[in-house]
């Protein structure tokens, strides 16, 4: 620059130019940044909860359910978020995550989630770190949400008023009678899917499914999920034989480790029944994986364990490129709102479990209308608050 005259905006924005901007510049003020409300410390507790019955699927038998709850505080609030996981997940926060995040401005939700990732890079990404940035990443969102006083869903962009939600249980424990009872259940509730476990015996599962369509009725749709019980052929004899019974949903009829083998079904399995899978993809590089593949007709995702909202955003956004519709996984109240705000979103998972667990320890829990879900417009953040008294008994490990 030739001379002390202040530059032009061009060139200013151009990055060529250090001096300040005229008085006549247009362009906002820098802003300082945040929202000056720091995280001033993080909680860290982890519930083990007994099943109310034994529940199985077709690679996996459990008896009780590992919850590992995160509550970070500042400016008065708290924000909640939580994993399905083994209390190890929860060591792991208070090692390598907490330090990351405390101090940190609560608006800074992106700055705190690539410091996580970052962090546990020479442990794996997949799996425990996973969960663990998952539940961090949730508690961040959530205080920041609580600190500007907006629900979830609406600073994120709300897109659909309500979520359809699909009864989901069924385990291969379960009797006929208990199947039938549950499933049933869900129909007369105003549910318009149920899924149910199968592959841990297929040559039973067309008399289980016989079940399944004899409880909920001619008019609500029916979905398996072989939790990547069965090998290609017999899955394809298994997708031939369920196709005859209306089953509109076919869940990681393979191990989804086989992305080969769920493209392989998903071109031979008849037009009315969706190929899904996506819960294991413990971040974006996995769904991006998925959808390149041509693997899913539905993409499944996990916000307790794809690292988090910040991580269900990004799944939702690949889904929207791939012209794929996205499926949210278990943890339905984490789920809704995030959900409420996914464009490409198309149903979420009413999961017996976790919908037991979630109002047994947190008041907000969500409850379906007719089988539709709805965040609670007045409830800043997720809307869930840890029910303290009711939590102790089921703990099981616990960092404050
Ligand atoms: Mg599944």
């Amino acid at each position: 620059m030739g001379s002390a005259e202040a530059p032009s905006p061009e060139r200013a924005a151009g990055g060529t130019a250090l001096a300040a901007p005229a008085a006549t510049d247009t362009r906002l003020p820098r802003h300082a940044g945040g929202l000056g409300v720091g995280i001033d410390r993080v909680a860290v507790d982890a519930f083990t909860i007994p099943t109310d019955l034994p529940e199985s699927d077709g690679t996996y038998a459990w008896t009780s359910t590992t919850i590992v709850v995160v509550r970070a505080f500042g400016g008065g609030r708290t924000g909640h978020g939580y994993t399905y996981a083994h209390p190890a997940a929860g060591a792991l926060i208070v090692e390598r995550l907490i330090p990351l995040v405390v101090g940190r401005d609560a608006a800074d939700t992106s700055g705190a989630w690539s410091a996580m990732v970052a962090a546990v890079r020479n442990l794996g990404r997949p799996g425990i770190a996973a969960t663990a940035i998952s539940a961090v990443d949730q508690a961040v969102w959530d205080l920041k949400a609580r600190l500007l006083g907006l629900p979830l869903a609406d600073l994120l962009g709300r897109a659909h008023e309500r979520v359809a939600g699909y009864g989901s249980g069924g385990f291969t424990s379960y009797t006929d009678a208990e199947l039938r009872t549950q499933l049933g259940g869900w129909a007369d509730a105003g549910f318009r899917a149920v899924k149910l476990k199968v592959g841990r015996e297929p040559e039973a599962d067309p008399h289980r499914v016989a079940v399944a369509r004899e409880a909920v009725g001619p008019d609500v749709a029916v979905m398996v999920d072989a939790n990547g019980a069965l090998d290609r052929r017999s899955a394809l004899g298994a997708a031939e034989a369920f196709a005859e019974q209306r089953v509109t949903w076919f869940e990681e009829p393979v191990s989804s480790d086989d992305i080969e083998g769920l493209r392989w079904l998903r071109d031979r399995t008849p037009a009315r029944m969706a190929v899904a899978a996506g819960e294991y993809a413990w971040g974006p590089d996995a769904f991006r994986r998925l959808l390149a593949a041509g693997a899913v007709d539905v993409l499944q995702a996990d916000a307790t364990r794809c690292t988090g909202v910040t991580g269900f955003l990004l799944a939702s956004a690949l889904c929207e490129s791939f012209h794929v519709p996205l499926s949210a996984h278990c943890a339905p109240s984490i789920h809704l709102p995030l959900m409420a705000a996914a464009r490409p979103a198309l149903n979420m998972e009413w999961f017996h479990d976790h919908v037991r667990i979630e109002h047994l320890l947190f008041d907000g829990a969500p409850t379906p209308t007719n089988g539709w879900l709805v965040p609670d417009a007045a409830a800043p953040g997720f809307g869930l608050e840890l029910r303290e008294a009711d939590a102790t008994a089921y703990r099981v490990w616990s960092w404050a």
